[in-house]
């Protein structure tokens, strides 16, 4: 497969042998968006003479189904991609994000939060509002503020609980002058506190995307974290993380979205058509990837 004219600024600036991935969650059928997202990866890991890896984001067990899963590799395959060893399926390891979690915790950066959705949405309201972060409206801090007496009350009492991230002690914690490298653009300084006091451990699930993604990029030796545009904001976040962590730095390239015929991005819940549908009315991998704009 050639690569396509849009990618060739990236590459006087594409690390040598870059590792990348295409990180899918089993929620739904593929859609062009997630070929173009695919596409992207391993052309860039083809490019630099490296390796193009699978992982499946599945920690919320309440939207992922195995059957998505194994769409996923079926789909891919039949567009002619091939991933290099096995596909790191998150579910399996959550006890490794729990260490992560662990390691944060002992530095005294994680707190429990035991407010529910509705409380935050009154705190947020009777305060007047909160500054929006990418992730929604700022955390007003209430949990924050309990005393220890309180917290190991709740606690001790069972109380179900996320686990969020102090921000201002996180960005006492790291060094100072924080910034990502984008593919293209250079440099970028980061700013991870309009994401105020992140949860890093759901109340249900005991862990999140913003842990899961910056503690496998590190762990599989992802050098180059290749995404939608949409996801750009994240990695301000990201890199705080691996900061706290001492994961490595991977470089960044965020991709442009494929948009649907109403100028909006594509999505499952919008009823996009999936590759499977594509297929079934007759067109083949190459037609597919000119309509996911390769
Ligand atoms: N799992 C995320 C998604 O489905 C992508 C994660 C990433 O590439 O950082 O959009």
């Amino acid at each position: 497969m050639p690569v396509p004219a849009s990618l060739r600024p990236l590459l006087p600036d594409l690390p040598a042998g870059a590792v990348t991935r295409f990180a899918p969650s089993p929620t739904g059928l593929l859609h062009l968006g997630h070929v173009h997202a695919a596409l992207f990866a391993d052309a860039l890991a083809r490019a630099a003479g490296g390796r193009f890896l699978l992982r499946l984001e599945d920690i919320d067990g309440t939207r992922c189904r195995p059957h998505f899963a194994a769409a996923i590799e079926t789909d891919l395959a039949w567009l002619g991609l091939r991933w290099a060893g096995p596909v790191r399926v998150q579910s399996r390891h959550m006890p490794e994000y729990r260490a992560a979690l662990a390691r944060l915790e002992a530095r005294g950066l994680l707190y429990p939060c035991f407010c529910s959705r509705a409380g935050i949405q009154r705190e947020i309201a009777a305060a007047g509002g909160a500054p929006q972060g990418p992730d929604g409206p700022a955390y007003p801090g209430t949990c924050r503020r309990l005393s220890a007496d309180e917290r190991a009350a709740r606690l001790a009492a069972g109380a179900p609980h996320a686990l969020r991230l102090d921000m201002a002690a996180a960005l006492a914690a790291a060094p100072p002058g924080l910034s990502f490298h984008e593919l293209g653009e250079g440099r970028l300084p980061c700013d991870p506190a309009p994401f105020g006091d992140v949860v890093l451990a759901r109340k249900e699930i005991p862990a999140s995307y913003h842990l899961c993604v910056t503690h496998d990029d590190a762990l599989q030796g992802v050098t180059l974290v290749t995404r939608g545009l949409d996801l750009k904001p994240a990695t301000h976040l990201h890199r705080l993380l691996q900061a706290l962590l001492g994961w490595p730095e991977p470089a960044y390239a965020h991709h442009g979205l494929i948009l649907g015929a109403d100028g909006r991005r594509l999505a499952k819940r919008d009823r996009a058509p999936s590759l499977q549908a594509l297929r079934a009315a007759g067109h083949g991998p190459e037609e597919v990837r000119r309509l996911a704009g390769w």
